[in-house]
């Protein structure tokens, strides 16, 4: 199953061109290049969120080492 890359409608698998809007349909290169792309801009998030997480927990660690010294 496939959707139209201009306005969106179901397409046929393997469909050249949208029959809604005639809209050219990206070929399997590009459909694989794209999902590549969306997968390392999926891991470089998951790196961020790992960063995150590390610094929040930091964060709580001094917060909390300050609460035993006071
Ligand atoms: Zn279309």
């Amino acid at each position: 199953m496939a959707f139209c890359i201009s306005c969106g409608q179901m397409q046929v698998d393997g469909t050249r061109f949208c029959r809604f809007c005639g809209g050219q349909q990206p070929g399997d290169q590009l459909i694989a290049r794209l999902r590549m792309e969306a997968e390392a801009i999926r891991f470089h998030l998951q790196q961020l969120q790992a960063q995150q997480a590390q610094q929040m927990q930091q964060f709580g660690q001094q917060q909390q080492n300050q609460g035993n010294r006071w």
